[in-house]
């Protein structure tokens, strides 16, 4: 018998986990789940708490790196339509954890709302982007949030405004064990130029970073505004750098790209070598921005 057995099928066993994160690396969860609804996310919240078992949410797995020994801890997928609603009312857009960033872009920019286009070619999901900030040179997530709902660690929701809530470099105070859905507030434009700064966008994205690959978004964080741990690695003269099936990718080099057949471990020695020479060369400690499971 095992702890969440009075979920029925909902929770499996030894669930692989590579096909879920963009990496497509690692070794299985222990205990998988995807929720339909809200009570059946607090259900195995409090279950975990119970059996002291740890538990991870997943959104869209593109900033997670999941080691090849596997998560030991319940999974929780937030992907079910119950998580992935969106409604525009008047310049407030409110979506769903569960929702894909480019979804949220593209319902916002055909609403006639202008500001997350930003974000366009990130991937991931509205969970995934609010807790780690997610932008770029341009802005990021943070700045067009009103409120968010969340779980708090006692499962209750709870609505956090404006006031309450500080993004900053790739990381936020969202730190509550479940984000569940928030409100953003955008300036009314014609949808046609909002698209057209998508396209522009996006091309420039795809120029700059690495695509269709496997791989997770920038490995580190930036220093600081002005210094770029791209350029760090790059004048470390990592760039194209292999170890095992993991390389420092030639386009930019803060992503690790993993070749078919590499293992987590690869990457993980990649990330070591790495913070060891930009070390030894600039005396910069780098710090992560991906998770790892
Ligand atoms: C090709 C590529 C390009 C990228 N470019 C950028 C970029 O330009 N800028 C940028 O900032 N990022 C970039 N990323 C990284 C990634 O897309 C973002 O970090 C994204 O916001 C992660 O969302 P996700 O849903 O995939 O999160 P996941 O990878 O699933 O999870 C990331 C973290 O968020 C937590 N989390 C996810 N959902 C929730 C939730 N509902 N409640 C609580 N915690 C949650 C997870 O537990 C985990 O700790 C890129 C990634 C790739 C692969």
């Amino acid at each position: 018998m095992h702890p969440f057995e009075e979920f029925g099928g909902i929770v499996r066993i030894d669930e692989p986990m590579a096909h879920r994160v963009w990496f497509r690396l690692g070794g299985p969860a222990a205990y998988f789940a995807s929720p339909r609804k809200l009570e059946e996310l607090v259900g195995l919240l409090r279950r975990c708490r119970e059996a002291g078992i740890a538990f991870k949410i997943l959104g869209g797995g593109s900033n997670v790196l999941v080691r090849d020994e596997g998560v030991d801890a319940l999974v929780i997928l937030l992907e079910s339509p119950f998580f992935a609603d969106v409604k525009v009312r008047d310049n407030i857009v409110e979506a769903g954890a569960a929702v894909p960033l480019t979804a949220l872009i593209s319902q916002s920019a055909r609403a006639g709302l202008a500001g997350l286009e930003i974000l366009t070619g990130i991937p991931g999901t509205v969970g995934g982007a609010l807790r780690g900030n997610a932008g770029g040179r341009q802005g990021a997530i943070g700045q067009f949030v009103r409120r968010a709902t969340v779980l708090d660690p006692a499962d209750e929701v709870q609505v956090r405004e404006r006031d309450d809530l500080s993004f900053a470099n790739r990381e936020s105070n969202l730190d509550e064990p479940v984000i569940l859905s928030a409100e953003f507030e955008l300036e009314p434009e014609d949808p046609e130029s909002v698209v057209r700064r998508m396209r522009r966008i996006w091309i420039i994205k795809k120029e700059n970073q690495p695509y269709g690959h496997q791989l997770s978004g920038c490995i580190f964080k930036n220093p600081s505004p002005e210094v770029s741990a791209g350029a760090l690695i790059d004048q470390a003269g990592l760039k194209g750098t292999v170890l095992g099936g993991a390389e420092v990718s030639d386009r930019h080099a803060n992503f690790i790209v993993a070749h078919p057949g590499a293992k987590a471990a690869d990457v993980l020695q990649l990330i070591d070598r790495i913070r060891q020479r930009v070390w030894q060369q600039f005396g910069y400690e780098l710090e992560l921005q991906i998770q790892i499971w």
